[in-house]
């Protein structure tokens, strides 16, 4: 059996904070175990609010952000040290697409020499290559060449994320990792990038991780989806199985508020309680104060993420106990 393209095992990030100048510092767990895996050309899904660790996720297993326990591997390889010749190299294989695309460009340069820039770091082919290549890249995301001569201000928010993406492909990179790629765009937008991103994985075999808080964007890109709450991932599986019976409460939650034509009609869960605050981790279930089915036993014990049948992996006592808290809602 080949290694996943990528693999995280049991990643912890800790940041300290404080609360005003004579606060107290207090260490926040942003990651707290987070294990996936990333295979060749398939998406996975990573959602949850803002404040769920997702994002801190997609830098951990980059190497933009060192972790304070855990491991992650590239084609069955552990990460070179974050900043390293090694990593450097590695990092041309492996790319990032943020959400802001004007503050992922220059301002001052025209998007054809941002989109050829990698190429020249990396000093791939000769300078007419390079020029070949930085067209074919542009054509690949639906820019013309004349779209290429103009500066980020005189593209569209859709054209200037287009840029971004040509940009992270110039390296011919296998793995992605998107960070709410499309949130920043107009709706009538959002479907296009969507679209693009699904054509080029099928075009290039690319390996996705897509963080995303919109339920409806992470269903149309992932073959599997990981839900997080507080820094864990409450439940994994088949895109398809979590969105059509969400095991866990708060996913069930999640999609009972995400607009879908098969949910036409049916109630939205409305969860009680404040959003997560990760400096104020409630004991027990995270989950337990906002959780319509919470039992007793859910204020004391942390349930593990542990499999279930079909592949899927969930913590949540009451699921795991053969119950299907909130099915019904769905
Ligand atoms: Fe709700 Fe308890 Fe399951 Fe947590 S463990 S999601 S509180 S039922």
């Amino acid at each position: 059996m080949t290694a996943p393209l990528l693999e995280a095992d049991a990643l912890v990030r800790l940041y300290s904070t404080r609360r005003g100048l004579f606060g107290r510092p207090t260490t926040v767990q942003a990651v707290d175990g987070v294990s996936l895996a990333i295979e060749k050309g398939r998406t996975l899904g990573l959602v949850g609010e803002s404040g769920s660790g997702k994002s801190t996720t997609g830098r951990l297993v980059l190497g933009l952000e060192r972790p304070d326990g855990g491991r992650v591997r590239y084609r069955g390889v552990d990460l070179p040290a974050p900043g390293s010749r090694d990593w450097r190299r590695l990092r041309a294989r492996m790319q990032m697409v943020f959400q802001d695309p004007l503050g992922a460009l220059d301002r001052r340069l025209p998007i054809a020499l941002q989109v050829r820039e990698p190429l020249d770091v990396h000093g791939v082919g000769s300078a007419s290559e390079r020029a070949a290549r930085t067209a074919e890249l542009l054509a690949a995301v639906g820019l013309g060449v004349h779209q290429g001569q103009r500066y980020p201000h005189e593209l569209s928010g859709g054209q200037r994320q287009r840029a971004v993406i040509a940009r992270a492909l110039a390296t011919g990179p296998d793995l992605l990792v998107c960070d709410e790629p499309v949130s920043a765009l107009d709706v009538s937008i959002q479907a296009q990038v969507v679209n693009l991103l699904v054509d080029l994985q099928a075009q290039f075999g690319l390996g996705m991780l897509f963080i995303s808080h919109d339920l409806k964007v992470v269903r149309q890109v992932s073959h599997r989806v990981a839900v997080m709450y507080l820094g864990r991932i409450v439940e994994e599986g088949e895109a398809d199985a979590v969105f059509a019976a969400p095991a866990h409460p708060y996913t069930a939650a999640l999609v009972s508020a995400s607009p879908h034509p098969a949910r036409r009609g049916r109630p939205r869960i409305i969860l009680a309680g404040d959003p997560p605050n990760p400096a104020a981790r409630p004991a027990g279930c995270a989950f337990h104060p906002r959780c319509p089915v919470a039992a007793s036993v859910c204020r004391v014990e942390s349930p593990a993420l542990l499999p279930l049948p079909g592949g899927r992996h969930v913590a949540c006592h009451l699921a795991q106990d053969g119950a299907q808290p909130l099915r019904a809602a769905v």
